[in-house]
């Protein structure tokens, strides 16, 4: 039998469970064995019954004294009992709802069984244990029986027994499993086989061998990645752009008249940019910076750079709040150099020149304002995805900054690329994230691109203190809110989206915001932002804020409160459990910009001991990295990337991109193999092996 034979072909099965099997998208017998994420907390050890105590997971091997059924809770419920002995031990198994079980389970038998032991007011109790007869199919099996059990997730259909047998099956039967992996690899890294991997994966004979059989399939699943990474930033190497000398007088101008003097991590991740627009190759690099690290001016330098050869930026951000701040804050930097700076976004046309902003009313001046940028004369663009749109046009697009790049698809900023495309030469690419991207992490999703980051805060900031509330502390939260507000400081409160109906967060930011005004801070004016609210009313909104007219803002998360508002010292956010810990500490980046001590309170919705506890990093640290590599750990990396760059390792099974040690593992095997065989044409295997990432990679 082979690996690509087709599940029917598999003794043992009827059509029932085909059909079951094929509902879950499993056809061949590939699919099979690589179906389950078996992971080591899914084998129950086998012990002895008079070693079982409430809350293990356990499997016993036990006869089936006595069997009886009866209805319980008001004959709402069926429930089976089976009264268990080992010679050493015994202990009840119950099984709500489940009358055919007495088809499989016989007394004066033996099984295995493998579940939950809990604590009743009855005894210790089985409850629910999966169940299988104790010697069938270990017969067919060769070399030892294994004395794991493992618990696949739970199907319906299909019993642990059935999926146990199929897939006991299907190891012993594949003959063709070729190891994909180059022999020097699997020895260099001291790898199990690919075989041996996923027999003991499944039906290990010590624990210790399903560790490695763990580590070798998630040595693959990285690989796979770094393969596909390896061959982009390959092709990408092939691709030639316009090199940019150094503007050295203009740049060092720009810098001097900067109203602060740039921090190292900003010098230094200035200079690599500097370095990558001098080749002829497009620089593909990311500037990753905490909230308030200053991202902006590094991006400025870059564009002031660009410009100084006589070409122009596209400035791209996620919202028109982020795009209209940036218009500002580079038309305040480019005052002096003479720049000529253009906003652009569906409600926002504006140039600045010669000191002067001008807002680009009505069709003409629109069109104006468009042959402007076509005609070269608008050094840098700030838009946001209405950048893409056919009607904008560059004479010599040569940078194309993307901020928060995580908000954009792949494909948007491909758009925007291309319109910088001429003559086979590309755009150079910056793109930036305020999410601080532990390193490990970085090298698994964006080891095909180059990294800056910033570390370091601008000097002088007071750390925000920050404080996990409990139900019962509220009052006294608002007390401290109350007492920052009659000092004249702001504050924000941000708001989970309800469910997820609820795009747009207005549920909760109007309820919110309601009990604010009646029962909280009836005194002081409130506002409100959220995604339903027309683009002007959010400025107006904004700009209220921002003059101080409004004390405090309840916002949605979604709205980025993308604002620099140095007089708001308290960021509240209500169901803080809800978020993760970079998210929250995106959130509490938002204060703390101004000279004052400045607060952050979080309100989780459920004060359970595991949310104190992960919460509780926040009051004990404000370096967004630490933070980030928690969340990591714990979370995994949907939080930190967002679904759509997170997809393809939401996929992992085995490995996590928080181990360090295999990612870079990972990455230099990748590399020397594709730098032997960049097609891999001598390794048909691995090629096959990873073919859809291949093609992905092509795709980009
Ligand atoms: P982000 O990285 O979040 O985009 P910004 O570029 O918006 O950060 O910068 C945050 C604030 O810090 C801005 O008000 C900016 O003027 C200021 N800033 C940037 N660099 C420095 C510096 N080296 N020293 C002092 N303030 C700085
Ligand atoms: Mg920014």
């Amino acid at each position: 039998m082979k690996l690509s034979d087709p599940i029917s072909s598999l003794r043992g099965t009827n059509s029932k469970q085909r059909a079951v099997l094929e509902v879950m998208g499993l056809t061949t017998v590939r699919d099979l064995i690589f179906h389950f994420p078996f992971r080591y907390e899914d084998f129950s050890v086998r012990i002895p019954l008079s070693q079982v105590e409430a809350g293990m997971e356990v499997t016993v091997v036990a006869k089936v004294e006595r069997l009886a059924s009866r209805h319980a809770f008001r004959r709402r419920l069926s429930l089976t009992e089976a009264f268990l002995s080992d010679g050493q031990g015994t202990i009840t198994a119950v099984w709500f709802n489940q009358p055919y079980l007495s088809k499989y389970v016989r007394a004066g038998e033996t099984y295995r069984f493998a579940g939950k032991a809990v604590q009743t007011k009855y005894g210790l109790r089985l409850q629910n244990p999966v169940y299988g007869r104790e010697s069938l199919g270990e017969a067919a099996m060769t070399g030892p029986v294994s004395p794991f059990l493992p618990v696949y997730p739970s199907s319906a259909g299909l019993t642990q027994f059935v999926l146990r047998k199929l897939i006991r099956n299907c190891l012993s039967a594949v003959v063709d499993l070729r190891d994909h992996l180059p022999e020097g690899v699997i020895d260099g890294y001291g790898l199990m086989s690919l075989s041996d991997a996923l027999r003991s994966v499944h039906f290990p004979e010590v624990i210790g061998d399903q560790t490695a059989a763990r580590r070798r399939l998630a040595f693959d699943e990285l690989l796979r990645i770094q393969l596909a990474m390896g061959r982009t930033r390959r092709y990408r190497e092939s691709r030639r752009a316009q090199a940019v000398t150094f503007g050295r007088e203009a740049v060092l101008g720009f810098v001097e008249g900067l109203p602060f003097k740039l921090t190292d991590d900003q010098r230094r991740a200035a200079w690599e940019v500097i370095r990558d627009m001098e080749k002829d190759m497009p620089m593909n690099r990311l500037l990753d910076g905490d909230v308030g690290s200053g991202k902006t001016a590094v991006a400025a330098l870059a564009a002031m750079n660009a410009a100084a050869a006589g070409h122009q930026t596209a400035i791209m951000a996620p919202t028109e709040i982020l795009a209209l701040q940036h218009y500002r804050t580079l038309s305040a930097m480019y005052a002096a150099g003479g720049l000529k700076v253009a906003l652009w976004t569906n409600s926002y046309h504006r140039s600045f020149a010669d000191g002067e902003d001008r807002e680009r009313r009505g069709k003409a001046e629109s069109m104006a304002l468009l042959s402007e940028i076509a005609s070269g004369e608008v050094d840098v663009v700030v838009g946001t995805q209405a950048l893409v749109e056919p009607s904008v046009s560059f004479a010599s697009l040569m940078l194309v900054v993307v901020d928060e790049q995580h908000r954009f698809g792949v494909r948007i900023r491909q758009l925007l690329c291309d319109k910088g495309s001429a003559d086979g030469l590309e755009p150079h690419l910056l793109t930036m994230t305020a999410t601080p991207i532990p390193r490990s992490l970085a090298l698994a999703v964006y080891g095909d691109l180059d990294l800056s980051v910033i570390r370091e805060k601008p000097g002088g900031r007071q750390p925000i203190k920050t404080k996990v509330v409990s139900p019962r502390g509220r009052q006294a939260a608002y007390g401290a809110v109350r007492r920052e507000l009659e000092a004249g400081r702001q504050a924000f409160v941000v708001c989970p989206l309800i469910d997820s109906s609820d795009m747009l967060g207005v549920t909760s930011v109007t309820e919110e915001h309601d009990r604010l005004v009646g029962e909280v801070f009836p005194d002081y004016e409130i506002g409100q932002l959220h995604g339903r609210l027309p683009a002007a009313e959010k400025e107006e909104m904004m700009r209220r804020f921002r003059s101080g007219e409004i004390k405090v803002l309840v916002a949605t998360s979604v709205i980025e409160v993308g604002v620099d508002v140095p007089n708001a010292t308290v960021m509240c956010v209500e169901g803080a459990d809800r978020f993760g810990l970079a998210q929250l500490h995106q959130f509490r980046g938002r204060v703390g910009r101004g000279e004052h001590q400045s607060y952050c309170f979080l309100f989780p919705a459920n004060y359970g001991t595991a949310v104190r506890e992960r919460l509780s990093a926040m009051e004990a640290t404000d370096d967004g990295f630490v933070l980030a590599e928690k969340d990591l750990a714990l979370r995994g990396p949907g939080d930190l990337l967002g679904v759509e760059q997170s997809g393809q390792l939401s996929e992992l099974k085995f490995a996590s991109v928080a181990d360090m040690d295999l990612v870079r593992d990972t990455r230099v095997a990748a590399q020397s193999i594709l730098e032997d065989d960049p097609e891999l044409d001598n390794h048909p295997v691995l090629r096959e092996f990873i073919g859809e990432s291949v093609r992905e990679a092509h795709l980009e």
